[in-house]
């Protein structure tokens, strides 16, 4: 890759920036000055340093965030803000886009990536890739319901849901409930309980295969994936 690529990719600045940082004589690949900024480099192989310091460059960003309510999981709006524009511009330069939507009300567990390959391998429908919401739901929620979600309801459109495992967490005029689908249509918790008369009034991903949302990420707030949990998701 052309050093100048690499370094604005990394986040060291436009790419005429970039050039002029070069020109100073600040960056050096295994030891030696580059400033010509079309020398191709091999991140993976060299040792690259800008003001003495290793450049970092890894090839896939993976992110995990707490999704606030109220934003888009899409890269771009023309009216709204999406959760791209929560990122750092150093992140945001890196082209991640969101791994599947959740509604702009929902919040929680978000995957924000630019490997399209685990992107497919977790939103395809073919490997069932288990969710686990939490929600607050107005009505009472009943075993009645668990068995209902066990066998699958009818949603609006008339598809029949795949078995739903439903775990009441609070019962009342007002309920809690961890919710585990392993497909996912557009609104699909919302429907679900539609289907069964009650209302989501809440709703958060927990879970997603077996990757938790870190519960010290406060809404809007992200971090790396570790090594571990992107294997996780392999
Ligand atoms: N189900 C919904 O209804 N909404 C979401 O955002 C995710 C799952």
């Amino acid at each position: 890759m052309r050093i100048d690529k690499l370094l604005a990719t990394i986040g060291y600045g436009s790419r005429k920036e970039v050039k002029k940082m070069l020109k100073t004589g600040a960056v050096l690949a295994d030891g030696t000055v580059i400033k010509d900024a079309k020398t191709h480099v091999d991140p993976e192989k060299q040792i690259v340093t800008v003001h003495g310091e290793q450049v970092e460059y890894r090839e896939f960003i993976y992110l995990m965030m707490n999704k606030p309510p109220g934003v888009l999981s899409a890269t771009e709006d023309i009216a709204q803000h999406t959760v791209i524009d929560l990122l750092t511009p150093e992140d945001a330069v890196r082209e991640p886009f969101p791994v599947g939507r959740l509604d702009k009300d929902t919040e929680g567990l978000l995957v924000i990536t630019n490997d399209g390959q685990i992107s497919h391998q977790l939103l395809s429908p073919k490997k069932h890739v288990p969710k686990t919401y939490y929600a607050v739901i107005s009505g009472e929620v009943t075993e009645s319901d668990i068995s209902a979600f066990k066998k699958g309801v009818t949603l609006d459109d008339e598809y029949v849901t795949k078995p739903a495992r439903l775990i009441i967490l609070k019962s009342g005029d007002t309920s809690e409930i961890e919710l585990t689908i392993t497909e996912g249509k557009f609104h699909q918790v919302k429907r679900m309980f539609e289907a069964v008369g009650k209302k989501v009034t809440f709703l958060k991903r927990l879970t997603m295969g077996d990757l938790e949302l870190d519960e010290d990420l406060e809404p809007g707030e992200y971090r790396d994936l570790t090594d571990e949990e992107v294997e996780i998701l392999r």
